[in-house]
């Protein structure tokens, strides 16, 4: 196959690509949206040959992540605070990772350590304290420091990297204490303002993003108003989280440079069997998709909720493209808002047209009213990624036969933790699921992993929808939901009995 066929460039195939992984959220944008802007930011560094995000808990999905990626070499850094059950179970599960080095599908993916585990964070920790309460050497004599982590009573290492942390903290001797404090393991950051009588108390969040936790877990907790509260002879600050801090690309690009240079990292493991896009299915499904489009000319195709077509030609004689909602494919140009940064469609694709969290991309409820135009081939690739990640990928599989499909009994039986038991659902409860969650009106793609989709000729799924290959976080949620309901209706018949 041609390497420049649809206009498209090559790809350095020695340069690496960086995949940063965040634990994402069902309910709220505010948990991947630090880990966007982290990508975000490195991307427009050149650092990469690409950079993409995965989430457990919403698009892209880590069991697709590689999908997205064309290079051959990948380092994975988790965007967390602390090592424990996500680092060491949930990522290298779904990433189907082996150890620290991991070759499969035609990548070597090397895994790094989470952005809490780095030395800087002590800086940050300490920068994030003094912007919120800018003391003078012998009021910060007289102020305790908490520290304040996620933790679980679940993972014994849990609050292990936090703890690390204030040790170090305390060392410097620059305030009074330096405590550690949790949400969910002890000490309890509840019981907290009780046991101090300080004049001066200083939280920092040691968490990634300013979301939930962060915006109204803890302040509710504590009954903080914003970043200073006055109670009694006490002043109490409350910084920003720690994982906001602008620095955080430094810590990225020192933790892959630390794994590149790991001692033993030399030693290539065996490849592990697995299915899965390679780098090539990916730059294939690219020029793919380019040329599906090209052909369709200035008439254009509709894919998902974009009608995307082939504009013009820049003077070198590359193809640009057009990429708008569907639903304003006839409206004239300058109604419709012109984004010139390809970063946009992340934007665009984080909220809904209600101005509600997107934990799926291919949930019909793209907003309108906008276009990208004089895209080149890279950029709308680009577009398309933020888009809907991999989608065009497994569609181009799927016309190959190709798609790798994982049924709901094989991803419930490598469930951990609160999920453990969600194969215990009856088929029938599964067809039930599928027929609510993935309706149309809830999501445009065709959940092939359940059966849907197949010609009638049984030849292979229709590839004019666009498939799903495996059930996602949403409907994993609801499987939980339809076990605890299960579990309460036994519960309830075993009390009356
Ligand atoms: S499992 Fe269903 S709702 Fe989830 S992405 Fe697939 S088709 Fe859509």
């Amino acid at each position: 196959m041609s390497r420049t066929r649809g206009g498209g460039s090559e790809r350095p195939e020695s340069a690496a690509a960086l995949l940063l992984v965040g634990h994402g959220s069902q309910h709220s944008p505010d948990s991947a949206r630090p880990v966007h802007q982290l990508a975000r930011r490195l991307r427009k560094e050149r650092a990469f040959a690409e950079v993409r995000v995965g989430f457990w808990k919403e698009d892209p999905h880590l069991h697709s992540a590689m999908d997205l990626i064309e290079s051959h070499d990948v380092f994975v850094v988790p965007c967390l605070t602390s090592t424990g059950y996500f680092t060491e179970s949930v990522i290298p599960r779904e990433l189907g990772l082996t150890g620290r080095t991991t070759r499969r599908a035609g990548r070597t993916i090397r895994y790094c350590r989470p952005v809490g585990a780095h030395p800087a964070m002590e800086g940050f920790v300490l920068e994030r304290a003094r912007e919120v309460a800018p003391l003078d050497p012998a009021d910060e004599a007289r102020a305790t420091l908490v520290v304040v982590g996620h933790g679980t009573e679940k993972h014994p290492g849990s609050g292990g990297t936090t703890r690390s942390l204030v040790e170090r903290l305390q060392g410097r001797g620059r305030y009074r204490r330096v405590i550690a404090a949790f949400l969910d393991e002890e000490p309890r950051v509840e019981g907290l303002l009780d046991a101090f009588d300080d004049s001066y108390l200083i939280l920092v969040p040691f968490f990634m993003s300013d979301g939930w936790h962060v915006g109204t877990t803890l302040p509710r907790a504590l009954a903080l108003s914003g970043g200073r509260t006055e109670r009694g002879s006490t002043t109490i600050w409350y910084a920003q989280p720690v994982g906001t801090h602008p620095a955080l690309t430094d810590v990225v690009r020192e933790l892959v440079a630390e794994e590149r240079a790991r001692p033993g990292n030399a030693t290539v493991p065996p490849v592990v069997e697995g299915a899965g896009a390679t780098p090539a299915d990916v730059t294939n499904a690219r020029y793919e998709f380019l040329d599906w489009i090209s052909q369709a000319g200035v008439g254009g195709r509709v894919f998902l909720q974009t009608a995307v077509r082939l504009c013009e030609s820049s003077a070198s004689g590359e193809p640009r493209f057009e990429v708008r909602h569907l639903a304003d494919r006839d409206r004239d140009p300058s109604e419709l808002r012109k984004f010139r940064d390809l970063e946009e469609a992340v934007e665009l694709a984080a909220l809904s047209n209600t101005g509600g969290h997107r934990p799926l991309k291919t949930a019909p409820d793209l907003v309108a009213g906008w276009r990208f135009a004089g895209l080149g081939p890279e950029g709308l690739w680009e577009v398309f990624t933020h888009l809907y990640p991999a989608a065009p990928v497994h569609r181009y599989l799927a016309a190959q036969g190709r798609l790798s499909v994982t049924p709901f009994e094989q991803v419930a039986a490598r469930q951990s933790g609160i999920y453990a038991g969600i194969g215990r659902i009856s088929a029938a409860e599964v067809g039930e699921l599928v027929g609510v969650c993935c309706a149309r009106e809830h999501c445009l793609r065709t959940p092939t992993w359940a059966g849907v989709g197949e010609d009638d000729d049984g030849e292979g799924p229709d590839v004019d929808r666009t498939p799903c290959p495996e059930p996602c976080s949403v409907l994993l949620g609801r499987a939980k939901e339809t076990l605890d309901l299960a579990g309460r209706a036994l519960d309830a018949t075993r009390g009356r009995a």
